[in-house]
């Protein structure tokens, strides 16, 4: 039992690295315990402490907060609940999310590339296709994709001999990307276009590179684009173009009009899946939900509480000076007494040595008093000092003042 010596701490922070190093977060993170949550904190501590440059007694809820940075166990449970939603496909409680695994757009994976599943080399142009358009003998179909304020929405519209014959659009998720909706333009038309008599080409013209990019690769990752490819493949009477998305392009301009119409008043469309990002962004913010809980309902940190009730993944401006002022755990007589490194909480001008001692009456720092605040305002007026610049150089300066001189605030 000699892993025993090296004490309590650094032998469960091991046990927790080494979970870490084996698995991954994905399936012991999920419901933290409570012993866990402390080791983790137990890891993360040093660090908070280090780039705050806090005193070593500050609480770690507040640095936290400040840093904008939230408890590890919590980031490491952000990543659990993606990885089994998104990677293992296994549906979360429905307290964290009502979306499934079966609502999410997945990496498409495990493609066979065999030699023969190659589109035609004429099949694909990202030259600027405007010269097919005047030709009679081929069918032009423009897709475009769009997102507004009012949501997003695709389309196409197919011209033949200079009549436009058909078009489609539709509107789609709002948490759909303009990505999605372009893709699902571009698949809705190759299915049009793969249902049209043998002996007709048809060139589809998108004015996004990306989304052909996505659907003439054979190794694309994309689960839209990999079956277009497939219609493509088998299909190869039709063509995909690209084509300068440019005023002028009347064809071009009127698909463009179709989605952005469609993003407001087209027929809901439920086959485009929720992408990547949008799942994050919801773990994302159930993890700043559950942190805020923890915050509000917390024991310590509570000075920096009255002064920040809500947590943000932002940090705030603060440097070092801000930072121990506000704590109140700094070169202040009180706090020295109180953590037992003094035995007087006297300063040297026989005031009782506070932070706010020194922000408004100490008479060795009277270059940079303020007003002190009303009995039982001192919350308001250290939640105004704190948003104010003009005061927080203030505070700097006596912060600095202090750390630089502390001979002169010990008690004689
Ligand atoms: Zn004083």
């Amino acid at each position: 039992m000699d892993w025993f010596i090296d004490g309590y701490v650094s032998v469960t922070n091991k046990t927790v690295i080494e979970r870490m190093l084996a698995h991954g977060s994905s399936a012991w993170c999920l419901n933290p315990t409570f012993k866990m949550k402390r080791e983790l904190s137990s890891i993360q501590r040093p660090f908070l402490l280090h780039i705050s440059g806090a005193y070593r007694t500050t609480p770690t809820a507040a640095l936290q907060t400040i840093l904008g940075i939230p408890p590890l166990h919590m980031q490491l449970q952000f990543e659990a609940r993606f990885t089994s939603i998104y990677r293992l496909r296994i549906p979360l409680p429905p307290f964290i999310t009502d979306t499934q695994p079966h609502d999410l757009e997945m990496k498409a994976t495990g493609w066979s590339t065999h030699p023969s599943e190659h589109l035609n080399p004429n099949q694909i142009s990202f030259e600027d296709g405007e010269a097919y358009i005047a030709r009679k003998d081929i069918i032009n179909i423009f897709t475009d994709g769009s997102k507004t304020e009012h949501g997003v929405g695709a389309a196409f519209c197919v011209l033949t001999n200079d009549i436009w014959a058909y078009q489609w659009s539709a509107k789609l998720n709002d948490n759909n990307t303009v990505f999605q909706a372009e893709l699902t333009a571009l698949h809705e038309a190759v299915i049009f276009a793969s249902h049209l008599p043998n002996h007709n080409t048809s060139i589809i013209h998108v004015d996004n590179r990306a989304s052909i990019m996505a659907s003439s690769n054979s190794k694309s990752t994309n689960e839209t684009g990999r079956k277009i490819f497939k219609i493509l493949l088998s299909n190869p009477r039709i063509k995909v173009s690209w084509v300068k998305a440019s005023a002028g392009n009347i064809d071009n301009e009127r698909a463009d009009q179709l989605a952005k119409d469609a993003t407001q008043h087209g027929q809901p469309y439920s086959h485009t899946k929720l992408p990547k990002p949008h799942i994050k962004g919801l773990l994302r913010k159930r993890m700043l939900e559950e942190w805020q809980t923890l915050w509000k309902n917390g024991d310590t940190g509570r000075k920096i509480y009255n002064i920040m009730p809500s947590v943000s993944l932002r940090p705030t401006n603060w440097i070092r000076e801000d930072v121990i002022f506000f704590s109140q755990h700094g070169p202040f007589p009180a706090y020295l007494k109180r953590f037992h490194l003094s035995d007087s909480d006297y300063c040297s001008c026989g005031g009782i040595g506070t932070a706010l001692h020194y922000a408004t009456e100490c008479i060795y720092t009277v270059s940079w008093h303020m007003r002190k605040p009303a009995p039982n305002f001192e919350q308001e007026w250290l939640k105004r000092v704190a948003n104010n610049l003009v005061s927080r150089q203030r505070i700097r300066g006596i912060i600095k003042f202090i750390s630089e001189n502390r001979d002169l605030f010990r008690p004689p």
